[in-house]
C-alpha cells in the first residue's frame, strides 16, 4: 500500500486523523513531530528554546530521510511545506492528503494546545498570518484536500478512505471529459493515454491531471517535461493538453476532472484572469496568468513567466535596457527586468501601446526608430518578429554592438534570425528557451512544492 502523507496547519487534525486511518488499514502511524521529540530526548518547545529553530528542522530533515517509504500514515509538521528538499521526499510515491479547517475552529482547538505561538501576533491573527503565508506550499503538498472543520475524526477519516478508494471524479463524468479530449485536436498518441487513464484499464482514482491550457497548443513541450518529472519524483499525475477556443470549457472541463494545475498560455493569459478565486500580486501587476493550482474548492492564479525572463538576466543588475514590443509577454518582461532595477526603455511598433505599457510600470518609451540613438547593455525582444516562419530580425545588424547581451524571447526556432545576428556581431546572446526552462521550473514548484535542478529540465529538452 502507498504511504499517505497528511499535510496541514496545526489544529486541522493530522495526528487524530492520521491515527484512527491507520487503525482502520491496519498499517503504521508515524508522527515526524513525535520522532523528533524522542530521538533528541526534548520536547519541540524545549529544542527551539535551548538549540533554536535551525536544529529542529536538521532533526526533521533526519526524521523524513528515514521514513518508510510505504505501509504507513505519516503526520507532518505544519511548516514542513516550506522546504523543498522535504517535499520532495515526502511526495515521493506517496498520496499527500491537506487537511485544512476554517480559523475559528483551529483556533478553538489550538486553545487547548501546549504548543508555542509561531509569531508574536494575537492567535486569530497568527493563524490567518502564517495559514495565507504558506498558502502556496500547502496548495503545492495536496494531492487531496479535505476540510475537517465540521467532521468528527471518525468522519474525516472515512472521508480520506472514501475519496483514496473511489476517487474525486465519478465514471460518467470521466466519460464526457473523455469525449470532450477525444474531439479536441489531441495528438493522438495523447488521446489514447487520455482515453486508458480516464476511462481504460489504466484508470487510477488516485491520479491527479494537470495540463496546458491554450488554443493552440500544440507545440507546447509541457507534456514531455512535466511527464518526465512525474516518473523521475514518482508523482502519480498526468500532464495533458487543454485544447479549445473557449477558456470557460477549458476550466468547466479541468473542474470536472478535478485538475491539481494548469499551465496557460496563449490566448488566455489575461482573460483567465476572470476566472480565478485569487490572483498573486506579480501576476495582477502584469495582467497576465500563466499558472493555475486547484486546492481547496478554489483556484490560485500566478505568473512564472517574469521568472523565466529574470533568471538568466541576474548578473546584468542595474544596467540599461532596451525592450522591444508592448504586449503580454513585454508586460512580464518590464516586471523582470525592473526588479532587477534596470533602467528600462520601451520600444513598440504602436508607440501608444509603448506609453500605455511605459505607464503602468513607470518607465520610458520612445518609437520603434529610436533604437538608433539609444545605448543600451540589453536589448529584449518581445515581438514575433522572427518567429517561425518569419525570417526578420527586429533590429538591424549594423545596431547591434559586440558590448550587447541579446535576449530573444521567441523561441521557434531555437536560433531565430535575431540570435543568429547578435552572435555574428560578437553579442553575448540568451534565447527564448531559457525563458521556458526557468518559468516551468517556477511552475513545477507551485504545482509540487519541489525544486527540480536546472539540469534536469535540460536534459529532458535536449
Ligand atoms: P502580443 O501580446 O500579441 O504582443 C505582440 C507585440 O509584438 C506587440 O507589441 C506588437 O506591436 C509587436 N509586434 C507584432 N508584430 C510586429 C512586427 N511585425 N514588427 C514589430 N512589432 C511587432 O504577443 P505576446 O504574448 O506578447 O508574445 C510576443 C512573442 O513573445 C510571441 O510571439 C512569442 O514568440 C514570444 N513568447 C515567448 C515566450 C517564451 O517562453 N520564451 C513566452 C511567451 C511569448 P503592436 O502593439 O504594434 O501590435
Amino acid at each position: 500500500m502507498k504511504r499517505i502523507v497528511l499535510f496541514g496547519y496545526r489544529g486541522t487534525g493530522k495526528t487524530a486523523i492520521g491515527t484512527v486511518l491507520a487503525r482502520r488499514l491496519g498499517i503504521a502511524f508515524i508522527d515526524t513531530d513525535e520522532l523528533v521529540e524522542k530521538r533528541s530526548g526534548q520536547t519541540i518547545p524545549e529544542i527551539f528554546r535551548n538549540e533554536g529553530e535551525r536544529r529542529f528542522r536538521i532533526l526533521e530533515r533526519e526524521v523524513i530521510s528515514s521514513l518508510p517509504s510505504s505501509d504507513c500514515i505519516v503526520s507532518t509538521g505544519g511548516g514542513v511545506v516550506m522546504d523543498p528538499a522535504k517535499m520532495e521526499q515526502l511526495r515521493a510515491a506517496s498520496i499527500g492528503v491537506l487537511l485544512h479547517a476554517d480559523h475559528a475552529t483551529i483556533g478553538r482547538r489550538l486553545a487547548r494546545s501546549p504548543r508555542p505561538p509561531l509569531t508574536g501576533l494575537p492567535p486569530e491573527e497568527e493563524i490567518a498570518h502564517v495559514i495565507a503565508s504558506r498558502r502556496c506550499n500547502y496548495a503545492a503538498a495536496a494531492d487531496f484536500c479535505v476540510d475537517t472543520s465540521r467532521t468528527s475524526t471518525e468522519q474525516a477519516a472515512d472521508n480520506i478512505l472514501c475519496l483514496l478508494d473511489k476517487g474525486t471524479v465519478f465514471a460518467p463524468t470521466r466519460e464526457s471529459v473523455f469525449r470532450w479530449f477525444a474531439a479536441s485536436p489531441l495528438p493522438v498518441q495523447e488521446r489514447e493515454q487520455m482515453k486508458s487513464l480516464l476511462v481504460g484499464t489504466r484508470y487510477d482514482p488516485q491520479i491527479r491531471f494537470l495540463g496546458v491550457a491554450g488554443c493552440p497548443c500544440g507545440h507546447s513541450k509541457g507534456p514531455l517535461l512535466f511527464n518526465r518529472l512525474f516518473e523521475k519524483y514518482q508523482l502519480n499525475c498526468h500532464y495533458t493538453r487543454f485544447w479549445d477556443p473557449s477558456i470557460q470549457t477549458i476550466m468547466e472541463k479541468a473542474r470536472e476532472i478535478d485538475a491539481k494545475g494548469l499551465s496557460v498560455t496563449i490566448p488566455f493569459k489575461q482573460d483567465i484572469m476572470a476566472l480565478l478565486d485569487e490572483i498573486d500580486e506579480s501576476a495582477r501587476k502584469i495582467g497576465a496568468v500563466n499558472t493555475v493550482v486547484f486546492a481547496c474548492e478554489k483556484t490560485y492564479g500566478s505568473n512564472t513567466d517574469w521568472q523565466g525572463i529574470r533568471k538568466p538576466l541576474e548578473n546584468l543588475a542595474g544596467s540599461c535596457a532596451v525592450l522591444l514590443g508592448a504586449g503580454g509577454v513585454a508586460a512580464a518582461a518590464a516586471y523582470a527586468l525592473l526588479d532587477l532595477d534596470m533602467e528600462v526603455i520601451i520600444l513598440n511598433r504602436t508607440p501608444r501601446k509603448a506609453q500605455a505599457l511605459a505607464k503602468r510600470f513607470g518607465c520610458s518609451w520612445r518609437t520603434w526608430d529610436a533604437f538608433d540613438g539609444i545605448t543600451p547593455d540589453l536589448v529584449v525582444n518581445a515581438t514575433p518578429v522572427g518567429m517561425d516562419p518569419d525570417t526578420s530580425s527586429p533590429v538591424r545588424d549594423d545596431q547591434l554592438k559586440k558590448e550587447m547581451t541579446v535576449f530573444d524571447l521567441v523561441y521557434t526556432p531555437p536560433v531565430t534570425p535575431f540570435i543568429a545576428a547578435a552572435r555574428r556581431a560578437g553579442c553575448k546572446t540568451i534565447t527564448g528557451t531559457e525563458v521556458f526552462i526557468h518559468q516551468a521550473r517556477e511552475q513545477f514548484r507551485l504545482f509540487f512544492g519541489i525544486d527540480v535542478p536546472e539540469t534536469v529540465i535540460r536534459e529532458i529538452l535536449a
